[in-house]
């Protein structure tokens, strides 16, 4: 039997360009290559202009929303406080 082109599997997900590793929750921005630790902090990234067009939030405009970047250099929705920092390890760990 021969092996043909859509044989070939391919991860869905799959992307050349992404830094991120696979399986991760992180959301990389397309548009200023920004990461994200969430798609919640990315959708806090992304502005709507009209016509379902978005564009990308400056640095000001995040830090207005009240978000933050952490340890890591990923951007996140909001400053994590060192009892948010432990009810999330241990929502992992238990998880
Ligand atoms: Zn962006």
């Amino acid at each position: 039997m021969t092996i043909g082109y859509d044989d070939l599997e391919i991860e869905e997900d799959w992307q050349p360009l992404s830094r991120l590793p696979i399986g991760s929750s992180l959301c990389e921005c397309t548009g200023c290559g920004l990461i994200f630790k969430s798609p919640s902090a990315f959708d806090m990234h992304r502005i709507g202009i009209g016509n379902g067009e978005t564009r990308c939030a400056t640095i000001d405009e995040m830090q207005a929303k009240g978000m933050c970047i952490n340890a890591k250099g990923w951007w996140v929705t909001r400053g994590f406080t060192f009892e948010a920092a432990i009810a999330e390890h241990e929502a992992r760990r238990h998880g």
